[in-house]
């Protein structure tokens, strides 16, 4: 394999990188916006485009672009000089089932035009099919995927070949899908079959697919999410370690009247103001979107580019965690995603880097941040001896207690000693002065294996009644509590 990715900066388990292509190369995480067969992608670039997406059947299918693009390339038959990518036809396989192509056939196709990454003919599953069903399926898949790599040689036939995860809803296919493609080999792998489950808002469900096909596959490759071109989605998805996304969304939104935004989705027809500042929208009034659908494809584009910068830079300041909880509010099946994966907390901890300076706690998601679970989990290196004081800096101020060691509270991290209050992530960690529950039950449970950890150390814990209901039932004769 080719060294073709390479990471320049991440957080969560979200990162900037740097995909190189026979066309160039692309910052990630990229948006791919899709082109129609025979339009213009040139006027792409104004948005911030750096590489497009198109559909290699639709352009198979009809005997004269066939011709074009094999003589023209497909570059060229679209206008546009940068990084391209084609798709082999699996989603119309998905919508209308009859495609006439064979899979070996269209990924050599997609390499005679040209393309710059191809995509072998997947079986895109559907959601609501049995286990045994979606493993047949899979198995096609994976046999394709076999075939296409014998095929095409990423170096020698200058595309990059991708290996599609798919499995339908379930977790251990997902796993197996990924393990298996791995296996096979490609530089870039996309997760396929979820267009139904981002329509549906099962946000729970598409957050699972990608962690368990996430899991098995090599950290640093690329990966594709097909079909998520919602700006909302993006900071979460980036953030469990998608890089790319495709984009027919933008279009397909506007030809339905909907005006996009990181925040949710707004009708034009209702609409009486703005809330964006792109070209489009600072010299244009409701109105004109109403009458011209390709001025709102126009914003839905360009604030779909801008949700991605901002997640650049907070992926650089490392507040990507801080953007998703803002995003996730949006709506409620986001908010469930987001649920979904603080379960896969161990996971994501291992991919978040250690060094960051700050922590803004923005609602209970926060108590299952890495940093946390990074605190939690290292609660055992602390040498301790004679007397531990546990206590708050309020009560720290009013009673005078002899001790040889001195723990702060703070949730959601629980105990510290004082001598890390300058310590990321404890220290310069920016909690609200009253914690909510989540926080107090992981300071409160912190508290505990503190104990448990030192089963030689006496313990002090002095406090406020708050935090009775968290820790009031620690009953130990090397554990005296004094509620203030
Ligand atoms: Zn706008």
């Amino acid at each position: 394999m080719r060294e073709v990715f390479e990471l320049k900066d991440k957080d969560v388990m979200g990162r900037i990188g740097r995909l190189r292509t026979a066309h160039g190369v692309i910052e990630t995480p990229a948006i791919l916006p899709v082109v129609r067969p025979g339009a213009d992608a040139s006027r792409l670039r104004k948005f911030g485009a750096q590489i497009i997406i198109t559909n290699a059947y639709l352009i198979y299918r009809s005997p004269e672009l066939r011709n074009q693009a094999r003589d023209l390339g497909v570059h060229r038959l679209l206008g546009w000089d940068g990084a391209l990518m084609t798709d082999s036809g699996s989603y119309q396989l998905y919508e209308y089932r009859g495609i006439e192509v064979e899979n070996s056939e269209i990924v050599r196709f997609q390499q005679e035009i040209g393309s710059d990454i191809g995509v072998p003919l997947d079986i895109p599953s559907s959601i609501y099919i049995s286990h045994s069903r979606a493993r047949a399926e899979l198995d096609r898949t994976l046999n394709r995927l076999r075939e296409a790599r014998e095929l095409i040689d990423d170096e020698r036939d200058g595309m990059i070949l991708a290996g599609t995860i798919q499995g339908s809803i379930y977790p251990d296919l997902r796993e197996y899908a990924a393990r298996e493609a791995s296996r096979i080999g490609f530089d870039l792998y996309p997760i396929g079959g979820v267009v139904p489950l981002m329509e549906q808002y099962r946000y729970g469900d598409l957050v699972r697919v990608i962690l368990h096909s996430k899991i098995n596959l090599e950290p640093s490759a690329p990966i594709h999410l097909f079909g998520a071109g919602h700006p909302m989605v993006f900071a979460l998805a980036v953030a469990l370690g998608c890089d790319l996304f495709d984009s027919a969304a933008y279009a397909l939104y506007a030809s339905d009247g909907r005006y996009l935004s990181p925040s949710g989705t707004y009708f034009i027809e209702k609409m009486e103001y703005l809330p964006c500042s792109c070209p489009v929208c600072s010299e244009r009034s409701p109105e004109d979107l109403r009458s011209d659908k390709d001025l709102l494809a126009d914003h839905n584009l360009y604030t779909s580019f801008e949700e991605i910068r901002r997640i650049k830079e907070a992926i650089r300041e490392k507040r990507l965690w801080e953007l998703v909880q803002m995003r996730v509010r949006s709506h409620p099946s986001l908010l469930e995603g987001l649920k979904s994966a603080v379960s896969f907390a161990d996971l994501i901890e291992r991919f978040d880097p250690i060094s960051k300076t700050s922590f803004f706690y923005s609602g209970p998601e926060s108590s299952r941040r890495p940093e946390v679970i990074r605190y939690s989990n290292r609660l055992d290196r602390f040498e301790l001896g004679g007397t531990v004081l546990i206590t708050t800096e309020r009560v720290l101020k009013q009673l005078n207690i002899e001790h040889d060691h001195l723990f702060l509270l703070k949730p959601p991290f629980g105990p510290y000693p004082v001598e890390l209050s300058e310590t990321y992530p404890v220290g310069p960690s920016e909690i609200p002065k009253t914690p909510d529950h989540e926080a107090m039950v992981v300071a409160g449970s912190n508290v505990r294996r503190l104990i448990e950890l030192n089963p030689d150390v006496r313990f002090i814990i002095a406090c406020e009644q708050e935090w009775e209901g968290y820790i009031g039932d620690i009953e130990k004769e090397q554990v005296e509590v004094v509620w203030v």
